[in-house]
């Protein structure tokens, strides 16, 4: 049997693709914001609703960025139950992470136990949208600004999803998202943000390309965050296509749910009321005394039949090696230590065959004798 990978990227047809590139063998211009760049920024600022949205050559640089154009000091809160990417972010602008838990149900920061870790020295929140689903961005911003603090989400599994209408985009001070071919939404790498207060985005830009202000002065100490064509042009391929590769996770995820609800010891993902949902991925927290075997014996169950599960996320950052007796121990932040021990991530992605999710189920309930 060949092996079915956690996730696959979306792509559009080799011709579609090759079209849209053509004109680049014309006008020679590769990168530096040229004309595919132009259009997949308009492209995006349309689906998200917003005039607000700069591209970046990956998620990563978003955020990292993102926080440099901010121009912070001091502490971010965060959680430690993300992609090492968040905690970089922070720590490589000379900032320091606080480690919030997070809450059970959504496995997104905890708004309820944000307060009682702000110091004097807090400057920014940084709450990460969790597999499609979202912070509580209502009691977030509250907090934010009942206490002058940025707020910058990492919206990198959040991409195309709506709360109540309006685009995640359009929350917060920043959103970051991320086109990694790993995502549901792809330019191959690539990332984005939107960001709502112009001078800050005018900073963003000038950071992107290295601080440069214009041919003979250099302003600010930059980094090269710029998106190329080609990825500028995979992106502006794939949007056309994003509502059907929607609808088609839709389907997958519907599977999953009727196949493994009700499975003692195995709790899914809670779908969020009034979010329009990308379904990014399909995680299961696993009681192993209830259902009868450990995450990590599960996982091996299926690397064994070829199926490679993801442990998203496991370690928590504050068990990495590099963090370790920096920012905090993993038993302060006591949900998230336990959701990193319980949580495996199933394949999730739009052309996954159904018969293909229905095997997948039935290997995973055999792995727990149920
Ligand atoms: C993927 C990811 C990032 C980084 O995005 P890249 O495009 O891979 O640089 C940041 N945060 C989270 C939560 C992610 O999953």
């Amino acid at each position: 049997m060949e092996n079915i990978f956690v996730t696959r990227p979306s792509m559009p047809s080799y011709e579609e693709y090759c079209a849209e590139i053509r004109g680049l063998w014309e006008s020679k211009w590769l990168s530096n914001c040229g004309e595919k760049h132009q259009a997949f920024q308009e492209a995006l600022c349309h689906v998200l609703g917003t005039d607000q949205v700069e591209l970046t050559v990956n998620g990563h640089m978003a955020l990292e960025l993102s926080l440099a154009a901010l121009n912070l000091r001091g502490e971010v809160i965060t959680t430690p139950f993300t992609f090492a990417s968040t905690i970089h972010a922070i720590v490589r602008n000379g900032l320091t992470p606080v480690f919030c838990d997070v809450e059970p149900s959504t496995l997104t920061l905890d708004a309820k136990k944000l307060e009682r870790l702000l110091t004097e020295r807090t400057c920014a929140i940084l709450p990460v949208h969790l597999y499609g689903n979202l912070c509580d961005m209502d009691k977030i911003g509250a907090i934010a600004q009942r206490n002058g603090l940025k707020v910058v989400y990492d919206g990198a599994h959040a991409f195309y999803e709506e709360w109540k209408g309006k685009s995640v985009a359009a929350f917060g001070d920043i959103t970051c998202f991320s086109f990694h071919a790993t995502k549901p939404f792809n330019s191959a790498e690539g990332g984005a943000v939107s960001i709502r207060d112009p001078e800050i985005r005018e900073q963003f830009v000038m950071l992107r390309d290295f601080g440069i202000r214009d041919a003979e002065s250099v302003k600010l100490v930059g980094a090269n965050g710029k998106m190329n064509e080609l990825s500028a042009a995979m992106g502006l391929c794939n949007l056309r296509h994003i509502e059907d590769e929607t609808k088609k996770r839709e389907h997958i995820d519907q599977r999953y749910r009727e196949n493994l609800q009700n499975i003692p010891g195995v709790s899914l993902r809670p779908l969020q009321a009034e979010v329009r949902q990308n379904y990014a991925y399909f995680p299961v927290l696993i009681d192993a005394e209830l259902f009868g075997a450990t995450r990590d014996q599960v996982f091996e169950t299926m690397k064994a039949h070829h199926i490679f599960c993801r442990k998203y996320f496991y370690p928590l950052a504050s068990e990495y090696g590099c963090y370790r007796d920096r920012f905090g121990a993993p038993e302060e932040t006591p949900v998230a230590l336990s959701a990193s021990r319980s949580v495996l991530t199933l394949p999730m992605y739009a052309d996954l065959p159904l018969e293909t999710v229905d095997y997948i189920s039935e290997l995973f309930r055999k792995a727990g004798g149920k």
